[in-house]
């Protein structure tokens, strides 16, 4: 005899999600949907991978991302490709490919999909991960930011009950004002280089803002001497910040304002923010995202000023109150059928049954009545329709409730709809 071939696994950081776990996750996803198509948005679905270039140009090539985290191949025209690490990227790309730049407006987009990151996989962290994102492009009113920082913290407090989830903003400056500050940080932190981290030692010369992020105490210490990046706003990124924390304020939307919030990634601009769950320990943001008003034109495109977010689904599925989301569907009938001119004539029950709207399995096997009876148990379903020679010498169906034992026998042409008056009086269908 042959050996028996070794198992395969899922590769390591990689998860698959198993049925009894989809009601969370479709609960999860359409309170966002929802949400957003309230507020206009559209879905657009994006490919899984793309040019690595896109990703070098618009996440920055000094970021974490894209210097470790990528996973990037080449086909056999030798062009690089990446699965997408994050989705904004993609989208400016397929807002500019398809030419939504030149039909004016405010585009509203949203995408839901995996991203990939070869990151060391730990609590809340894996390297296929699930985002939803939305993003706003041709407005630079700061009454995008304040929309849609309420909007997250509706879905995630007012729909998902999400408990500890809190707020922090800052805002990263503009191409006329971070320069200034970025300089600043820069000659402050290359006096004390030493005293940082072998990552924020090199982070100093290439992304000196990356430092603000650092989440080891030594570089927290150092930081506590660095410039801060309020004195070194410009007018209208002053005041732009300041009609967004007025706008929280009007809708009653808490927020913490964190100086040292900056994102992993090059291209936000102004207000940038995440939505922390404490619960979570290190990898604690469920969600995060902020403005980008120059990625557009450096992807390309025409200047457009651009808002958006993006959730993650895995670090939200802990901490939402699971036992909230919707059970599992189960069906409503098991079909019990003995006999072979019964299986044939149960065809017809059950395309009727399903017709109706009433979910309905049966057995393949033709086991015994005893054995049908246990799987229809087994099943969650709520009745049992049991269908034997005797049963059709008479033109019927026994009936069963599987939860009160009680059965009945029902004539086979008005079983339907006796089900169907059945289910509205116990809450199905
Ligand atoms: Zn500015
Ligand atoms: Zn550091």
């Amino acid at each position: 005899m042959a050996a028996k071939a070794k198992l395969i696994k899922a590769p390591r950081g990689v998860t698959d999600i198993l049925p009894e776990e989809i009601p969370l996750w479709r609960w999860l996803e359409e309170a966002f949907r929802q949400e957003l198509e309230l507020a206009g948005f559209s879905e657009i679905r994006l490919p899984i991978f793309e040019a690595t270039e896109l990703f070098t140009r618009s996440i920055g090539q000094e970021t974490d991302i894209v210097s470790k985290e990528m996973y990037s191949f080449s086909d056999a025209g030798g062009r690089s490709f990446s699965l997408r690490p994050e989705g904004t990227a993609p989208l400016v790309r397929a807002f500019l490919e398809h030419g939504f730049s030149r039909r004016g407006g405010v585009c509203r987009l949203y995408y839901l999909g995996p991203m990939f990151r070869a990151e060391r996989p730990q609590a809340g962290r894996f390297r296929q991960f699930h985002q939803l994102g939305a993003e706003v492009l041709g407005a630079a009113s700061p009454l995008v930011d304040v929309e849609l920082l309420a909007l997250v913290m509706r879905v995630l407090k007012g729909r998902l009950k999400v408990e500890g989830a809190f707020l922090e903003i800052n805002s990263l400056g503009c191409r006329i004002c971070r320069p200034g500050f970025r300089k600043a940080l820069q000659d402050s932190l290359a006096s004390v280089r030493e005293e940082l981290c072998p990552d924020c030692q090199r982070r100093v010369e290439m992304n000196p803002l990356r430092v603000l992020d650092c989440k080891r105490e030594g570089c927290w210490a150092v930081l506590a001497k660095a410039p801060s990046g309020e004195e070194y706003m410009c007018a209208n990124c002053r005041e732009h910040f300041a009609f967004v924390r007025e706008g929280l304020e009007v809708l009653e939307v808490d927020y913490h304002l964190n100086p040292r919030l900056v994102r992993g990634l090059d291209y936000y601009t102004r207000t940038a923010f995440e939505v922390v769950c404490p619960q979570l320990g290190a990898q604690n943001a469920v969600a995060g995202g902020g403005r980008y008003d120059d990625l557009v034109e450096l992807l390309g495109g025409p200047a457009t000023p651009a808002f958006g977010f993006a959730v993650g689904f895995e670090r939200l599925a802990m901490v939402v109150r699971q036992e909230l989301a919707p059970g599992i569907r189960r069906p409503e009938v098991f079909l019990v059928l003995l006999g072979e001119a019964a299986r044939r004539k149960g065809l017809r029950l059950l395309d009727a049954l399903r017709q109706a709207g009433l979910g309905c399995v049966l057995d393949y096997e033709g086991r015994s009545l005893k054995k049908q009876l246990q799987r229809a148990g087994k099943s969650g379903a709520r009745w049992a329709l049991i269908l034997g020679e005797d049963e059709l010498a008479r033109g019927e169906v026994v009936c069963k409730d599987l939860v009160s034992g009680e059965q009945q026998r029902v004539g086979l042409d008005r079983v339907v709809e006796y089900l169907c008056a059945l289910g509205k009086t116990c809450g199905f269908a």
